[in-house]
């Protein structure tokens, strides 16, 4: 269904010409949604641990007042949801930035591969504990591309501890830089690839949305927010880049960003 407002304006005095002017309000309305969406879930999700660390307030200071096992049990829960609490709020804001300055600042450039040196030598640690290796496939030296480097670094961080996170049980990691194109125009194309369990068809186009996470438990798990690959997404169009996904369900998934190379 879509709505329309109608307004009507003379040109050329008593010509009795009308010109009409049809705005889509359909756009707006649904850009309205999804913002009411996003603060219901936003909320939402600071509300769960929020509830959680009141709840073991309560207790601490009822029930288990004097038991000392309990305690120490309690406050450690109270503790991981308050780093859940701010890892959100972290993201959120990282969201919020990126929404108040939309475009990148004229003419800055990045060593890509640089940047993803950096990005791997970070996650190392945590590839370490999830049985993970991060394998390289690209150049010692530096490429240049357009860019900026912490948001791209932002992008690379995302994609390699998700690949680490989710496609643990494949045991390894590749990052490769290959030279693609869009249409005529040339582009530097980075592939975060796992061997995990991959992702199902149905939720391939969905995977980027504000909070999708195909199994929230998991997500949870392993420290997700739902945001990761929103942000990612939103770095990449203001980079005029873009991000395609494809996975084999069991075999692993491939995470491509296209970003141009001039
Ligand atoms: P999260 O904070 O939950 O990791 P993301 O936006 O980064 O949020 O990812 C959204 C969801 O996409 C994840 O919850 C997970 O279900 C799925 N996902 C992301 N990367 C992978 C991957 N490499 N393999 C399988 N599933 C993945």
């Amino acid at each position: 269904e879509r709505l329309y407002r109608v307004s009507a304006s003379t040109v050329g005095h008593g010509s009795g010409l009308y010109v009409l002017i049809f705005k889509d309000q359909s756009e707006a309305r649904r850009i309205d949604r999804m913002r009411a969406d996003f603060i219901a879930n936003a909320s939402h999700e600071l509300r769960t641990p929020l509830a959680s660390i009141s709840g073991f307030i309560e207790t601490l200071r009822g029930p288990a007042r004097n038991d000392a096992a309990a305690r120490d049990k309690f406050l450690q829960i109270m503790q991981n949801q308050t780093g859940r609490m701010a890892r959100l709020i972290d993201d959120l804001l990282s969201l919020s930035r990126l929404e108040m300055k939309p475009y990148l600042r004229p003419g800055s450039r990045v060593d890509l591969t640089g940047t993803l040196k950096a990005v791997i030598d970070t996650l190392t640690p945590l590839a370490k504990d999830n049985g993970v290796v991060i394998e390289r496939e690209f150049p010692d030296e530096p490429t240049e591309i357009p860019g900026d480097r912490d948001e791209l670094f932002q992008v690379f961080e995302n994609l390699v501890e998700n690949a680490c996170k989710y496609g643990q049980s494949g045991g390894r990691v590749v990052v490769s830089v290959t030279p693609g194109h869009d249409g005529p125009e040339p582009t530097v194309d980075v592939t975060v690839r796992d061997f995990g369990p991959g992702i199902a068809e149905e939720h391939i186009p969905r995977v980027t949305e504000r909070f999708y996470r195909i199994d929230a438990e998991s997500s949870r798990a392993q420290k997700g927010t739902g945001l990761g690959l929103a942000i990612v997404k939103h770095i990449l169009t203001r980079h005029h880049g873009r991000l395609s996904i494809a996975s084999e369900p069991g075999k692993g998934a491939a995470f491509t960003v296209h970003l141009p190379a001039n």
